[in-house]
């Protein structure tokens, strides 16, 4: 990015095929570069620079085009979650309150024995609410949430993965308080070292765990467990269609045994189909069918939806998680 202010052995960035392969150096004086960055590449630089307009010294290094990826596709400024819109998993709330909610809230509390460790280890099956909880945190605390996935910096950022990571931890340090949320860990960090492996994946895991130092020593496990009875009530409270009976919730809580929180989210939207497919069949057109005359959604809906929306952890998989759980987990 085009210093403002003399630096010497400043490299102004180079425009090549389109793209900006220029190194940060920092914001001042030369023009020459400064042309070479697009407008909306130049806000993002903008945007992270300190009241002195300099670019903070963490990014002066990593190449602009990265830097505005990392602000307009992983960063999220405002994570609408609030955690009352996560359903049960009352334990993980808990541990994620007192060791990540109270001490970024209250750093002057949280030193010496009590402090925090900077990593947490979510883990569960797909769809349970792990994500939402990471907004969530973010949401507590107005802190940036970043949202990562592991296995795009090997499948879609192909021996680029190493340079992403170091400009997601840089733009954050300048972002704090951050939430850096990186889904399929696992995915990167329990392949082996091997002869075959690529360098550039070696590269990638050397860069993350040297970013994440510190992260290991205090990191938790935490089990995540979905409530379903609390997830149909309120998505069906929110637009107003919950009708059902306390037996009624019960019975489907039976039938969805082993369903995820988000599965559980896809049955209860195709039962809030019942009602409009049943005024359609019955001859009422779309474009004149008035909203009050549709019937709430019923028992009979999510009978129907469960034939459709099938769970899609096996009971197997969850197994694996208890045990997982039992010797490495946080016991609720
Ligand atoms: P994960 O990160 O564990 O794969 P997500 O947090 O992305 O799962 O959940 C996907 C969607 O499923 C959420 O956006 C939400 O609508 C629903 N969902 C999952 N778990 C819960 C939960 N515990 N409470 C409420 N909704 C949930």
């Amino acid at each position: 990015y085009p210093p403002r202010r003399g630096i010497r052995g400043f490299v102004p960035p180079i425009r090549s095929n389109g793209g900006n392969t220029g190194n940060v150096t920092s914001r001042a004086n030369a023009t020459k570069g400064e042309d070479a960055l697009d407008d909306s590449t130049k806000r993002c630089m903008d945007a992270l620079c300190g009241p002195d307009g300099e670019l903070p010294e963490k990014l002066r290094n990593l190449e602009p085009r990265l830097i505005e990826h990392i602000s307009n596709e992983i960063m999220d400024g405002k994570p609408n979650v609030h955690w009352d819109d996560i359903a049960g998993l009352h334990h993980a709330k808990k541990c994620v309150t007192e060791m990540v909610i109270w001490p970024l809230l209250r750093p002057d509390i949280f030193e010496g024995c009590r402090s925090p460790g900077r990593g947490l280890l979510l883990f569960g099956p797909p769809g349970t609410g792990k994500t939402m909880i990471g907004k969530a945190i973010a949401g507590e605390c107005n802190a940036t949430f970043f949202y990562i996935s592991a296995s795009s910096l090997t499948s879609k950022w192909i021996g680029e993965g190493e340079k992403l990571v170091r400009a997601l931890f840089g733009v954050a340090s300048c972002r704090q308080p951050a939430v850096i949320f990186v889904d399929e860990i696992d995915s990167l960090l329990s392949q082996r070292k091997s002869d075959g492996e690529h360098e550039s994946s070696r590269r990638l895991k050397t860069q993350f765990l040297i970013e994440m130092e510190g992260f290991d020593s205090g990191s938790e496990q935490i089990l995540l467990i979905e409530a379903r009875a609390w997830i149909v009530r309120n998505l069906l409270n929110k637009d107003g269609l919950f009708k059902l009976s306390t037996e009624d919730i019960d019975t489907i809580c039976k039938l969805t045994d082993g369903y995820s929180g988000s599965d559980m989210k896809n049955l209860v939207k195709d039962a809030s189909m019942g009602p409009l497919r049943e005024a359609l069949t019955q001859g009422t057109e779309i474009t004149k069918l008035k909203k009050e005359d549709m019937r709430p959604v019923s028992l009979q809906d999510f009978e129907n939806a469960l034939q459709e929306v099938r769970p899609s952890v096996s009971l197997d998989e969850l197994g694996t998680y208890e045990i997982w759980n039992n010797q490495f987990g946080s016991l609720s």
